[in-house]
């Protein structure tokens, strides 16, 4: 950021150079008015003279826009800038965040930082900046102008000074309450619409509509009163400060009056005066306003860099190995747990000590009641979290010696949350593999078993998918992300199986879809109806984040334990 720092001066010298060169208009003008008066009355009009001031004037006031013009030009690519620059900053943070980061906040949140925050401050820049320059160089100059001409007359006027910042403060204090009740009332009247949009069939499956419309209007009503009272306020700046400035008018003009009739001062220097006392309310103004927005800003730029200086994920070890990845030799992969200890706080630890060995192009299933920590273990194994005791060994290796994007690269996931994106068919299964052709696609879509639908779709692999992916079928979107996952060809598999709410026939589709993938793959399978995992070639059962029993089918079946009682009460 500190790099715009010299642009920022520059623009800002610009600025005040071209306000100077605007201030001295009116004693110019002023000049002429008394050379004309003077010759005038001298009965002959000095019309070279005054076309020469005339002509000064305008090249002045031509210098003075070049100036402004030169400035908007740099300030504004030192806001788009700085803008992108933050917006990339943000959005790499993104990535660069441990998950527990967005366990514990909200989407919105980040999301708010991103847009508002980052547009806020680009406002700011854009505009409030080169404001701020040009007042205080205004103001200084014309006071410098005023005191060229009558010390008396700029004493006088420039008690507007403390009597504008004073009645505007008072009012900026009272309204300040308002904006920010209105800011906050705004992003709940936000947050209600997208929690609305997103849940819109819960809401109308518990008839929630009238709950949802009675609080939005309670978020409104707040939000239409305070946005009332602080414009109602904040508008009251503009005529006060009009009222001040037309009293220190009234005064000078009279005070001018007399000056004049004491011969002391010009008829053109009052004509000048006035006009310099009537451009000296804009800057005043112009501070006064910014001021406001600079608190907003100030708050703003906090969340971002807030957000920006969040501790990264621990980055990867300095010698941090890539995995070779052989075509040829894709189920060489043994994975092993020895001793795995995890809380996603410190307080609450979930795996307590897990070991378990997958031989290569072993099946491993993991089994047990709800919260029993299996999403947990894979987690851990795609490295979205680190052990805090024990390991978990790749081929012999720590996985905290690989690079985590080689690490990853290994897996390839299927989950029970199938996420697609809106695009085509075609796009949604290409992101498994970017460079892949059509007929990979294709032939990916066959494996999965999923190329029949798909063609009987409109527009088939060209149909577009919407955001949710809800123009297909649960059962149809896990196919896809199978075929996903097949043409991205990974060495270790993991799947979530979520076989329980899609019909029959198409549970049989994705259990052979998915035995196609497995085949010859070492993987790991979180299972819900045990029938799908009896070839398995090792079973862990597992119970508050411990392995209570491990074995195949049969082993566990003889035992009559745990497992042996699952499995019955699922047949029964
Ligand atoms: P399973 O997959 O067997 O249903 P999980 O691994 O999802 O179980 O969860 C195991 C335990 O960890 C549960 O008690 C759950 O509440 C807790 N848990 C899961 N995810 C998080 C998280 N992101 N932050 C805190 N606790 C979590």
């Amino acid at each position: 950021m500190t790099a715009y720092i010299p642009l920022m001066v520059f623009a800002a010298f610009l600025a005040a150079v071209s306000a100077v060169f605007t201030i001295v208009g009116p004693k110019l003008l002023g000049t002429a008015t008394d050379t004309l008066i003077d010759s005038a009355s001298r009965g002959d009009v000095d019309f070279v003279g005054i076309g020469k001031t005339l002509l000064l004037l305008a090249v002045l006031y031509g210098i003075a826009f070049l100036f402004s013009y030169l400035q908007g030009f740099v300030m504004s690519g030192v806001t788009a800038s700085v803008t992108r620059k933050l917006r990339d900053d943000i959005f790499k943070k993104m990535h660069r965040l441990p998950f527990s980061y967005f366990d514990e906040t909200s989407h919105g949140d980040t999301l708010s930082r991103i847009t508002n925050d980052v547009d806020t401050i680009s406002t700011t820049l854009n505009q409030s900046f080169s404001q701020i320059i040009t007042s205080l160089a205004s103001l200084a100059g014309i006071t410098v102008m005023m005191f060229t001409i009558s010390w008396q007359l700029t004493l006088i006027s420039l008690l507007m000074i403390p009597a504008t910042l004073f009645s505007v403060s008072f009012i900026v204090k009272r309204s300040q309450k308002y904006f920010k009740k209105q800011q906050d009332y705004l992003g709940a009247v936000n947050g209600h619409i997208e929690e609305m949009l997103s849940a819109h069939d819960v809401v109308c499956a518990f008839n929630g509509q009238g709950a949802s419309i009675q609080k939005f209007s309670e978020y409104n009503e707040v939000l239409y009163r305070s946005a009332g009272k602080s414009n109602f306020l904040s508008g009251m700046i503009i005529p006060l400060t009009f009222v001040i400035s037309n009293l220190v008018y009234a005064v000078v003009c009279i005070a001018g009056g007399f000056f004049a009739l004491k011969k002391m001062i010009t008829i053109g220097d009052i004509q000048a005066f006035l006009q310099y006392i009537r451009s000296f309310t804009q800057p005043l103004q112009m501070i006064t306003n910014v001021t406001n927005v600079l608190q907003q800003t100030a708050a703003a730029a906090e969340r971002v860099f807030e957000f920006i200086e969040l501790t990264d994920e621990p980055p990867d070890v300095p010698d941090a190995k890539l995995i070779a990845k052989d075509a040829n030799a894709k189920n060489d992969f043994s994975v092993g747990f020895e001793n795995a200890r995890f809380g996603y706080t410190k307080d609450k630890i979930i795996i307590h000590n897990f070991s378990a060995y997958a031989a290569s192009g072993q099946k491993i299933a993991i089994v047990g009641p709800t919260g029993a920590g299996k999403s947990t273990i894979i987690k851990l194994l795609m490295r979205f979290y680190d052990v805090s005791g024990g390991a978990i060994k790749l081929n012999g290796d720590d996985i905290r010696s690989y690079r985590r994007d080689s690490l990853r690269s290994v897996f390839g996931m299927v989950l029970q949350d199938t996420w697609l994106f809106n695009g085509t068919i075609a796009d949604n299964i290409r992101y498994g593999k970017p460079d892949a052709s059509r007929d990979e696609i294709i032939a990916a879509a066959k494996a999965a078993r999923v190329d029949n639908f798909v063609r009987s779709l409109p527009g088939g692999y060209d149909m577009v998918l919407n955001e949710d992916a809800d123009n297909i079928s649960r059962g149809q979107k896990q196919l896809l992300t199978i075929a996903r996952t097949i043409i991205a060809d990974p060495a270790v598999l993991i799947l979530d199986e979520a076989t329980s709410n899609v019909d029959t026939r198409t549970e049989v589709l994705i259990q052979r879809a998915m035995d196609t993938l497995m085949a010859d793959r070492t993987s790991f399978v979180i299972a819900h109806r045990l029938s799908t995992i009896r070839n398995a070639d090792l079973i862990l059962v597992m119970k508050d984040g411990d392995v209570i029993e491990q074995g195949n089918h049969q082993q566990l079946l003889a035992k009559s334990g745990f497992y042996a009682n699952m499995y019955n009460s699922q047949f029964d």
